[in-house]
């Protein structure tokens, strides 16, 4: 099998999986608990608490862990909101569904909410934002990458704008976090999500950072768990797995995404060379290190996908199947392309295990099945 998916998610690394091990066996202590067990247990979680914090340049009282990203967005938007009687919410219309079905919700629940659109890379336009900036704007929510087409947003910018209109800025960094630098203060954030799984950590963890000082009420409503904003007995092994992930991303960082971005714009050449109709989605720089995505006129994304598979190559399309049809992705409708183009997408995702003969294997696989498709017209 050929693993091209990683945005979906990643392989749990050897190491990672090392170190939770003995916190599903014999470390099984509640960190709640004063036994020597659970204290054990309580050291375990704030190790890896300071672990993400410092892999972030925050300071490990500002980390909350959470059942992932998708939690982290929920509880970051519905708190902030929350904390207000009523008021007006920026985003934009390329969010993951995290963040815009929670938008939706709110909306329904009586907040405005604006829909920045975005350029035909996928970025915000700040004098856009600025613009759609009103005296009772409470919360902007832009993600800090887009997890379709991979263009990285201008988080510093937003923060400095943000901040000097005192407004919340919250970012999901899902797919940013381990993958670009990211430090929190620099960058004005206020509020910001992040998931295990998305960097060879476990599924189900992940964690909400919430800037000093702030008040956001909790989510998760029971026991004094996590300083009480976020109840429930801690997934010990869960996030000392998330730790592991964090160490491991920050210290391989530089290498790592050096050599993603060298296969990343190897592959998306070829692609763009060799077979007709072809072009690339998102910016061509302003990307992540390991994400192409390219959609070929003529074909149906999913069709792709299903030939590719019996191949042994994973890859994902531009369609999201919302009950039991295939629509085409937000995103891609979103920077401009018409359903048909939307449909025929690509996205390959890539690790750090992948190698160029694997990419020259799948090179060679997705020129013949776009031609067959395009034959077939299907
Ligand atoms: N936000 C983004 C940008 C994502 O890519 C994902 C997962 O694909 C999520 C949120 C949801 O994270 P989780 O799977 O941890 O709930």
């Amino acid at each position: 099998m050929i693993y091209l998916d990683n945005a979906a998610t990643t392989r749990l690394a050897p190491e990672v999986l090392e170190e939770m091990l003995p916190y599903f066996s014999e470390n099984y202590g509640n960190p709640g608990s004063v036994c020597s067990m659970g204290t054990a247990a309580k050291r375990a979680v704030n190790g890896a608490r300071e672990s993400i914090a410092d892999s972030m340049g925050a300071e490990a009282g500002e980390i909350y862990f959470t059942a992932g990203g998708t939690e982290a967005d929920n509880w970051a938007l519905k708190a902030a909101a929350l904390a207000h009687k009523g008021g007006h919410i920026i985003t934009t219309r390329i969010e993951h569904h995290a963040v815009l079905r929670t938008c939706s919700y709110l909306e329904e629940k009586g907040f405005e909410v604006t829909w920045l659109d975005v350029d035909r890379y996928g970025m915000v336009r700040m004098e856009e934002l600025q613009a759609a900036v009103r005296p009772d704007t409470i919360l902007i929510s832009v993600m800090f990458a887009n997890n379709e087409i991979g263009t990285l947003e201008p988080i510093a910018e937003i923060g400095a704008l943000a901040g000097k209109r005192g407004i919340l800025f919250h970012t999901d960094a899902v797919q940013a976090y381990g993958q670009v630098p990211i430090r929190v203060r620099e960058l004005g954030i206020d509020l910001m999500s992040v998931s295990a799984h998305k960097l060879n950590g476990p599924k189900g963890v992940g964690c909400l950072y919430v800037r000093n000082g702030l008040k956001l009420g909790p989510f998760v409503h029971g026991g004094g768990q996590e300083r009480s904003r976020r109840a429930g007995t801690e997934n010990v092994p869960g996030i000392v797995g998330f730790g592991a992930a964090a160490r491991r991303a920050v210290r391989n960082m530089g290498a790592r995404t050096a050599r993603e971005t060298a296969l990343r714009d190897y592959l998306l050449e070829r692609l763009l060379k060799e077979i007709p109709d072809c072009r690339l989605n998102g910016h061509p720089r302003l990307r992540l290190p390991g994400n192409v995505n390219v959609s070929f006129s003529g074909i149906v994304g999913e069709s792709l996908l299903i030939m590719l598979d019996m191949k042994g190559i994973c890859a994902s399309s531009g369609a999201a199947c919302t009950s039991g049809a295939l629509e085409p992705s937000h995103v891609l409708l979103a920077i401009g392309l018409q359903e048909e183009e939307a449909r025929g997408a690509l996205r390959l995702t890539l690790s750090e295990e992948n190698t160029k003969q694997e990419l020259d294997i799948a090179v060679q696989e997705i020129k013949q099945c776009v031609l067959r498709l395009r034959e077939m017209h299907i």
